[in-house]
């Protein structure tokens, strides 16, 4: 079967990634030359009997950014989407899957998580929730149990988090180190993340290590040169804690520029705890995304504005925090992209669930459920620079979760209930 349409991008969503786009013509150019009948990978399979379909693609369905088609079919063929639209009108295929008339989403694009660490804080939590207020410092508990885990122990932590993300509907994550703050420790994490995911982030300009607290220089100094050396290879992303406490923005422009010219692409943890120059700066570098964005001057929303920059906001941090929400309403009447993510991690925001996320944007950020499922589903995936993910039209991965219910607006409208019921990754079931 040959996809019928080439997949669209969201008016806000930047260009596509060269890399990725190759990718996927390779793969769909295998998947057109293969015929089924001799290669079980390239089965095609019909999902049918879908109440809701979220396509993320405006020329589908109802037209809306969500793209939504009720009485839906998807066709499958090996690890991509090669057919959406009115179940009616659905080819023929070998396998057939009733979805019950339950809702279809595209899975989450998770844009931000921190996995690689040891132990967890839970009297810190514990603390703070009695009233004692969050700082940077925090980071440092992690640092002091990862650098002493075995590689071992790391990658089970890694496995056990991404399974426990996959069971609640992400397929496409992104992860970072900087709970080593050593060159061997930082490359560790890196090497651990890049064999579950390409979405791999340096983060070693997360808090100034311990044995640099006299001289952050010097720590600046080894970011942006032996520990790049060694973590460049492993990444696809670069990214600095830009905050009081962590990065001023000099330090950050001198860290992102010094990994752009190692081939990193930035993003940056901007104006979550104050208002600072990070935000500025994402654009200024033309960053991917700049994440957190709570402390936002209207200067700050203009220039996300007349940027492609992807304002990625994380309310799992506010929430296990008690901290002031991002405005996502602002964000969005200004044109702002905004993607919704989970910055899964043992100090402020422990949580792998997006559909929380989704719950809690609705709830006290001012998305509408459409906008946060899209934010969650097609943000992620601009603000990854993916247009292969995040989204279910032909050409796509057949990345897909089955929910629960008739419609994606359960995911806000019943918080706190496990609603996927079924997970497909790369073509293959997986829940
Ligand atoms: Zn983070």
């Amino acid at each position: 079967m040959t996809p019928g349409r080439t997949p669209a991008r969201p008016a806000s969503a930047p260009e596509p990634d060269p890399t990725a786009d190759q990718a996927t013509k390779d793969a769909m150019s295998n998947a057109t030359t293969v015929s089924p009948a001799h290669s079980a990978s390239t089965a095609s399979t019909l999902i049918t009997n879908i109440a809701a379909l979220v396509t993320n693609d405006p020329s589908s369905g109802d037209g809306s950014p969500l793209g939504l088609v009720q009485d839906a079919a998807v066709v499958i063929e090996g690890d991509r989407v090669v057919w959406t639209g009115d179940q009616s009108k659905a080819p023929a295929t070998d396998n057939r899957v009733d979805a019950e008339g339950r809702a279809v989403v595209p899975g989450f694009v998770d844009s931000h998580s921190h996995l690689v660490f040891a132990g967890d804080r839970t009297q810190e939590f514990n603390a703070r929730m009695s009233g004692r207020p969050y700082g940077a410092g925090g980071i440092r508990t992690t640092v002091a149990a990862t650098r002493a885990a075995s590689d071992e122990e790391l990658e089970a932590n890694v496995t056990r988090y991404l399974r426990e993300a996959l069971r609640q509907g992400t397929t496409t994550f992104e992860t970072k180190s900087g709970y080593g703050l050593t060159v061997e420790d930082e490359a560790r994490a890196l090497r651990i993340a890049a064999a579950h995911t390409d979405e791999v982030t340096y983060l070693g300009a997360h808090i100034v290590a311990p044995e640099f607290a006299e001289d952050p220089a010097g720590y600046v100094a080894l970011v942006t040169g032996e520990m790049l050396d060694a973590c460049a290879p492993h990444a696809r992303w670069i990214d600095v804690f830009c905050e009081k406490g962590a990065f001023d923005g000099d330090q950050a422009r001198a860290i992102l520029t010094a990994g752009k010219a190692k081939g990193l692409h930035p993003r940056i943890h901007a104006n979550q705890l104050s208002y600072g120059p990070g935000v500025q700066l994402a654009v200024e570098l033309d960053a991917a995304s700049a994440d957190h964005c709570t402390h936002l001057t209207d200067a700050d929303v203009d220039a996300l504005a007349g940027s492609r920059t992807v304002a990625t906001l994380l309310p799992g941090a506010e929430f296990s925090t008690r901290a002031e929400w991002p405005d996502a309403r602002r964000l969005l009447d200004a044109g702002v992209t905004v993607a919704l993510s989970t910055d899964c991690n043992p100090g402020s925001s422990f949580t792998s669930s997006v559909p929380f996320c989704v719950a809690l944007a609705v709830r006290d950020m001012g998305m509408t459920p459409d906008e946060a499922v899209w934010s969650a589903t097609a943000g992620g995936a601009a603000a990854l620079r993916r247009d292969d993910v995040g989204r279910l039209t032909p050409g796509a991965y057949a990345d897909l979760t089955l929910l629960d219910a008739p419609s994606h607006v359960h995911l806000a409208y019943r918080p706190g209930v496990p609603l996927v019921s079924g997970v497909w990754r790369r073509g293959e079931r997986v829940v």
